[in-house]
């Protein structure tokens, strides 16, 4: 896990960021931020970081908080070899082979099967942000 602080304030087009406890808006004065293990997290962008969330928060107690959200939320890996899965199929629309997505995804054939029966069997675990302890208090 990664800790740290930012406080540069370029004028990007990104979105604009917001504490992911209390949805305030981050100007760039002041980020705290740190990478929690999540096993949702597949990123269209960058397979390297999959089953990593970047948390933003305005203060270090709504960062602290976070991070306990996601410590208490199971890291599951079929959940994130599923979401790989998904993540090949939206890549490639026009349809690929069962052999050609478990290569697109970059899984083996057991990890394929262990995302399908978690896809089909498993019950979906919630996002931490709707976790009742981990205290969301948007407005
Ligand atoms: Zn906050």
């Amino acid at each position: 896990m990664t800790l740290g602080t930012a406080d540069d304030n370029d004028d990007s087009e990104e979105p604009e960021d917001i504490c992911d406890l209390c949805g305030l808006l981050l100007d760039g004065d002041y980020v705290s931020f740190a990478v929690v293990a999540d096993s949702s997290a597949v990123h269209d962008q960058s397979d390297h970081l999959d089953g990593q969330r970047i948390v933003l928060a305005c203060c270090d107690q709504h960062l602290t908080e976070r991070r306990a959200s996601y410590e208490r939320r199971p890291f599951v890996e079929a959940e994130l070899w599923a979401g790989q899965i998904e993540r090949a199929r939206r890549r490639h629309p026009a349809g690929l082979t069962e052999q050609q997505l478990r290569c697109e995804a970059g899984l083996s054939v057991h990890q394929f099967r262990q995302a399908q029966a978690w896809s089909h069997h498993s019950k979906r675990l919630p996002p931490p942000r709707q976790d009742p302890l981990g205290g969301f208090a948007a407005q």
